[in-house]
């Protein structure tokens, strides 16, 4: 693991995310507590609409939570406020130079908990999620989320349920209500089909949830402020897709390949929610683009043009984060985009319809059309698209334990992928971080000599 703390620790962007991703619960405290602002939990990249109203704030379950390192975490942050991230993460990088002993270490496990401590979460609310009665055949992000919610629940003034296509997923935000002491619930259907007046439907009922959440936020609905979000959103969608697309494509990458692959689960982590503030994230996306591009203009980094690119997906519902070190360690490097295959990474087309509600429904319709929705034709064109977007050499594919949508479309996309892009794809299985790590190990080892 040191190989990447060492690495990330010279981005300073990437400290601040993940020192925002990791200090949430403090964070929130004080929106809640001293700003008397109203927290509203989310979960898959739904916090958009959140941000029309000032004084209710986004926030992904999992950032309600204390993690292991937050002391250290704190200091980091202390010193951040006095000398700037810039400073901080130059003394870091000076620091690991001179290769002092405790300091070193230390850092490196500030470095380490930023990768591992989220993942340890995750399980831990897994385990919770299952002593809580959760059906056991969900997949494991659910029952994570479950467990988030039975855990800090009560802290949240609403819960803002997105309906999708899976029948599972809609089956747990129903189960929210039953967990002790339950938020508001927030409905928003998502017609299934973009057929006859889904769209108009699906505006409707955004609106009828801009009204709940007048009523909790005791604040008018201003148009303005969600069209100004949105276009916060749109430049954060376009720096995300610099890095995925631009960047993750180069032949030489600003950092080794599995650092470049664990800031793509950071910011798949972190996207959710925005860390709970869209305008301080578009800002580190951005300082976190430029760094990249800086580094890579001198030549700071290293060469990957023999590495084969392997995607990775689905990720969002749960799969074994060691991959990635694993694909690099055989010689590869693994890119996660998620979120561009659901199709969540699309702008909101607040350019072309001018009511901001109904360019947001348009932008959820398309997502479900044609990403997370569970059409296995549409998705697996979607897992296709991005699979050649980012000249993808090889797939693979977790199939989840209790996901009898999404990773159902794998048989139709192993033969779309034999057929039109002739590149080898395997599917692993999953059902819980760390659970199988062993047999990941001989099935990549496997995989990978195929590019030898
Ligand atoms: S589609 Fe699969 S992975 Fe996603 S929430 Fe539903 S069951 Fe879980």
């Amino acid at each position: 693991m040191s190989l990447i703390a060492d690495e990330i620790v010279r981005f300073s962007s990437v400290l601040r995310i993940s020192y925002n991703l990791l200090t949430g619960r403090d964070y929130l405290k004080r929106k809640k507590f001293r700003e008397k602002k109203k927290l509203i939990s989310v979960a898959l990249p739904f916090s958009d609409l959140v941000y029309g109203f000032p004084n209710l704030v986004p926030v992904f379950p999992i950032r309600t939570h204390a993690f292991k390192m937050h002391k250290y975490l704190t200091y980091l942050g202390s010193a951040s406020s006095i000398f700037g991230w810039e400073n901080v993460s130059n003394f870091l990088g000076f620091v690991k130079n001179l290769g002092i002993g405790d300091v070193s270490k230390i850092i490196d496990e500030i470095i380490d908990n930023v990768i591992d401590t989220v993942n340890d979460k995750y399980n831990e609310m897994y385990d919770l999620g299952i002593e809580s009665g959760v059906p056991t055949d969900f997949c494991y992000g659910i029952k994570s989320l479950y467990g988030m919610h039975v855990s800090k629940g009560k802290n949240y003034d609403a819960n803002l349920n997105y309906t999708i296509r899976c029948s599972a997923w809609n089956k747990y935000l129903e189960s929210l209500k039953t967990i002790e002491n339950p938020a508001k619930q927030v409905w928003i259907d998502i017609p299934p089909r973009n057929i006859g007046n889904a769209s108009e439907l699906l505006t409707e009922n955004l609106y009828d949830a801009i009204r709940e959440l007048e009523k909790i936020s005791g604040n008018s609905f201003d148009r303005t402020i969600l069209r100004n979000h949105f276009q916060v959103a749109n430049d954060i969608r376009n720096f995300y897709k610099t890095i995925l697309y631009e960047i993750s494509t180069s032949d030489f990458y600003p950092c080794n390949p599995a650092t470049f692959s664990e800031i793509l689960v950071i910011l798949n982590n972190s996207f959710q929610d925005y860390n709970s503030n869209a305008n301080r994230y578009r800002d580190n996306m951005a300082s976190l683009v430029k760094e990249m591009k800086e580094r890579i203009r001198n030549k700071i980094g290293m060469d990957v043009s023999n590495m084969p690119r392997i995607l990775i997906t689905p990720m969002f519902g749960g799969w074994e984060p060691k991959s990635h070190e694993l694909i690099y360690e055989l010689g590869g490097r693994a890119l996660y985009a998620d979120w561009d295959i659901l199709l969540f990474l699309e702008d909101i087309p607040i350019n072309k319809i001018s009511d901001p509600v109904e360019a947001y429904a348009q932008y959820l319709m398309n997502a479900t059309t044609n990403g997370i929705g569970c059409d296995n034709d549409a998705l697996s064109d979607s897992y296709m698209r991005v699979a050649k977007k980012i000249n993808a050499d090889g797939l693979i594919f977790f199939q989840l334990f209790g996901c009898h949508s999404v990773s159902n479309c794998f048989s139709m996309l192993k033969e779309k992928i034999r057929r039109e892009l002739e590149i080898p794809s395997i599917s692993l299985t999953f059902n819980k971080i760390g659970e199988n790590v062993e047999q990941v190990k001989t099935r990549l080892g496997a995989f990978m000599e195929m590019f030898r």
